[in-house]
């Protein structure tokens, strides 16, 4: 690494997408800037790597344009460097005049009314981390060897599961799903998996391009009673809102499905299940059945929200998923706002008890929540770099000049960090290892495989 000499030097933590478009928006705004980029695991890109299914490869093309970003002349990758631990966020503040945090939500929302010893009712974002060969979720352990599945959540990740689970396994083979979860997967015996929402198919928060796939997805069935597309004036209402123009296609896909023009002849059922809210798990030691309460949707039109109406059905089961959003992970030094989930910000600006915090900065979904899509954190990092380039007039300089010092003090600590050329080594290396057996890359599972590969 080389020593540099900037009027300003900035962090970013994390290098998923709001890290990416953070550093493209200072770079456009102002190339004197230095920027450092600092990613707990080997692994750059966040959930593009490790959240987005395995067979959506175009979104992750993304990636290419990442790439020139680190490549950048003023911008350095410094992987598996875990903020917090390696090092704390104060230290790091005294080396640069401004840290941008853009660390992710990746801790699961509980579903507080559904607190369960039983075994196999597990949080959706295990599943997915293990498919997608992230360190933390590889040993993660699913029991496949049920007749029926259910996913709760209405959103994309619900829907990413529900795929996942009934997708013919030819059709992934050939995908950069891990290794083990595709083996896993071959031998499931699920047949159907029941995707539960509380409120109505007018309300669904996944996307119409989600839910067409899952419509058109080969050897599996899409099915939905036709009595739940009986809408209140409420949701017939809403639909016609301008801004409901993803649901109003939902609606009229799922009016076609109950329509009779659909062909099923799937061996597997994804059942849609809409207006019902899980109450309580059975089973001994395992989860066996879940409790649904039917609701009824109440409030203005846009406003709706779900009532129970006391009646209850039970659903048998041996596994279960939950998708019901994400918090951010606290960094100490850093204030964290408990009941929201995020950094605690205006604008991007980082507050401590309602104050700004000079020189600390948030983007993507730890400063909004888990909300949105790649493409909508490149708006949000951008109204955050707005912010830093307005203070950064204003910001006292950081003391320490030398760049290379944050290197050496890891380096005391003895933390082996990734540069952007170890990263494209181990980069190659997957795909060499996966071109070899037809997939576009073989994954690295852990941080061990990573530095012993390089
Ligand atoms: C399951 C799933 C599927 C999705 N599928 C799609 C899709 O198909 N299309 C789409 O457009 N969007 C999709 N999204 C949404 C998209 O992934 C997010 O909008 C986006 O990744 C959020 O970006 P981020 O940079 O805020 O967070 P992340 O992508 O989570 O990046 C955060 C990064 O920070 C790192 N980090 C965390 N803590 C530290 C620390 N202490 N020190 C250093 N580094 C740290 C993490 O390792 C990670 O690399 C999906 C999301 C999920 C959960």
């Amino acid at each position: 690494m080389t020593n540099r000499s900037r009027n300003h030097r900035v962090a970013v933590v994390g290098s998923g997408p709001a890290g990416c478009f953070t550093i493209s928006a200072l770079l456009k705004a102002n190339q004197d800037i230095g920027v450092d980029l600092f990613e707990r695991l080997p692994f750059p890109y966040g959930l593009v790597r490790y959240g987005i299914a395995p067979d959506h490869p175009g979104t992750k093309r993304v990636i290419q344009k990442f790439d020139e970003i680190f490549q950048a002349r003023n911008v350095r990758f410094l992987g598996n460097v875990n903020i917090g631990t390696d090092i704390s966020a104060r230290e790091l503040k005294s080396f640069y005049d401004a840290v941008v945090f853009t660390s992710g939500a990746a801790v699961s929302k509980e579903p507080g009314c559904l607190a369960t010893n039983l075994s196999g009712v597990h949080p959706a974002i295990d599943f997915v981390g293990w498919y997608n060969g992230h360190p933390d979720y590889r040993n993660k352990n699913f029991d496949l060897n049920h007749d029926t599945a259910v996913v709760i959540g209405n959103g994309n990740v619900a829907i990413d599961v529900a795929r996942l689970l009934a997708k013919p396994p030819a059709d992934l083979k050939q995908t950069d799903i891990s290794r083990y979860a595709y083996e896993g997967l071959a031998k499931s015996a699920i047949r159907n998996v029941y995707v539960i929402g509380r409120r109505g198919p007018a309300q669904a928060s996944f996307s119409y391009k989600e839910i067409k796939e899952l419509a058109e997805l080969g050897g599996c069935n899409l099915m939905i009673d036709s009595g739940q597309l009986e809408l209140s004036p409420a949701s017939v209402a809403e639909l016609e809102l301008r801004e409901k123009a993803n649901q109003r296609r939902i609606v009229e896909l799922f009016t076609e499905l109950v329509s009779g023009s659909h062909r099923f002849s799937g061996s597997k059922s994804i059942h849609l299940r809409f207006l019902r809210s899980p109450t309580s798990f059975g089973g001994e030691g395992s989860v066996e059945n879940i409790v649904l309460e039917k609701n009824e949707l109440v409030g203005d039109v846009g406003q709706q929200t779900a009532r129970g109406l006391k009646e209850f059905e039970t659903l048998d089961c041996g596994l279960v998923f939950y998708a019901l959003g994400y918090r951010a992970q606290p960094i100490t030094g850093v204030p964290f706002d408990q009941q929201a989930g995020v950094f605690p910000n205006t604008n991007g600006r980082i507050l401590s008890d309602g104050q700004v915090v000079p020189g600390l900065y948030a983007a993507g979904w730890t400063k909004r929540g888990s909300v949105g899509l790649v493409g909508t954190n490149k708006r949000d990092s951008s109204e955050t770099v707005q912010s830093l380039l307005e203070d950064l007039a204003r910001i006292e300089p950081c003391h320490d000049n030398d760049v290379d010092e944050i290197s050496k003090l890891l380096d005391n600590r003895g933390v082996r960090v990734i540069n952007f050329e170890d990263w494209k080594e181990i980069d190659a290396l997957e795909i060499e290892r996966g071109s070899a057996i037809g997939k576009p890359r073989e994954k690295m599972y852990s941080i061990e495989d990573a530095l012993s590969a390089l």
